[in-house]
């Protein structure tokens, strides 16, 4: 007999799965957290990686190519992407995702911001009136943009509804877990007190309790100036009133460094994004990270 030769019918054969939905986010923390929420519903992209200064970025053709195609836009806002974001917007003239759509998710929109300039003055230095934007370093933050973020992706259709909804339920779960973890740990953490390089960590230090005392910038985003580290030494000479000097990955070494080396009090870099450094892959192990870090500066203190 001859074999049988079974025709495969290509139309009747199972779609190649696609991803659903296409999301660019300005920061990484908001590509990993959609991510998270979407699973393989999802493709993301992210304009900046960690180890970028999300104030300063060029604005570069690729990312339009991508703000062009992208179904949700999610942004941390607050200006800090004002530098750089409204021209691709403009450029990418995709009518659903611009500022006000529902394509477009201003994260820290959904947050309580702090540091809002009740006189917002550009001569202070490069400040955001309308409050710090650099809200993700407090995962309960992240919950509260992942709650908004959910809402917006399962507008899209019912398959990507149902599946969002079960990957969002083991995200949260997790979360909820990991936060209650991480807060059990930073307890030595609290009332602890710590110089930053930038405005970057409020959100972190209000988490956790702890005090920011000086920043090394003088004035936010002027790079430290020599005379203001002067004082601080002054200030804070033999290991005296802070217990970290924290910088991010793309903030320069040598302020920390140079009051580190003459105060004793330990300079600590911590990622201020997912993939600031190679532990912190993941929204988990970026909090795992920062932690780590803290508690090991404080121990060899
Ligand atoms: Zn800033």
């Amino acid at each position: 007999m001859k074999n049988i030769i079974i025709v495969t019918i290509l139309l009747l054969a199972p779609m190649v799965s696609k991803a659903d939905l296409d999301v660019f986010a300005c920061e990484p923390e908001w590509a990993a957290l959609a991510q998270e929420i979407g699973g393989n519903k999802v493709k993301t992209s992210s304009a900046t990686n960690a180890l970028q200064d999300p104030h300063y970025i060029q604005a570069r053709p690729s990312l339009i190519a991508k703000i062009r195609t992208a179904d949700r836009i999610v942004c941390s806002g607050a200006q800090l992407e004002i530098g750089w974001l409204p021209m691709l917007l403009r450029k990418g003239n995709n009518p659903g995702v611009m500022p006000g759509k529902p394509g477009f998710l201003e994260a820290s929109r959904y947050v309580k911001r702090l540091d809002v300039a009740t006189n917002a003055d550009r001569s202070q230095g490069d400040v955001h009136p309308q409050g710090n934007p650099h809200i993700q370093t407090n995962p309960h933050n992240i919950r509260l943009v992942a709650v908004a973020m959910t809402e917006r992706m399962k507008q899209l259709d019912a398959i990507t509804h149902k599946h969002i909804n079960k990957d969002w339920t083991i995200f949260s779960q997790r979360w909820t877990a990991a936060v209650a973890g991480w807060e059990k740990r930073a307890l030595p953490l609290h009332g602890r007190n710590v110089i930053a390089h930038h405005k970057s960590w409020v959100y972190l230090e209000n988490w956790l309790g702890l005090v920011e005392v000086a920043t090394l910038e003088r004035v936010p985003g002027i790079p430290p100036t020599a005379g203001h580290l002067a004082s601080l030494l002054d200030s804070f000479g033999n290991n005296n009133g802070a217990d970290f000097i924290i910088r991010a990955p793309f903030q320069s070494e040598k302020p920390s460094k140079w009051l580190s080396e003459r105060t004793g009090i330990p300079a600590v870099l911590l990622p201020l994004s997912v993939g600031g450094t190679d532990q912190s892959s993941d929204l988990f192990k970026w909090f795992d990270e920062i932690l780590d870090r803290l508690l090991t500066a404080r121990e060899t203190k």
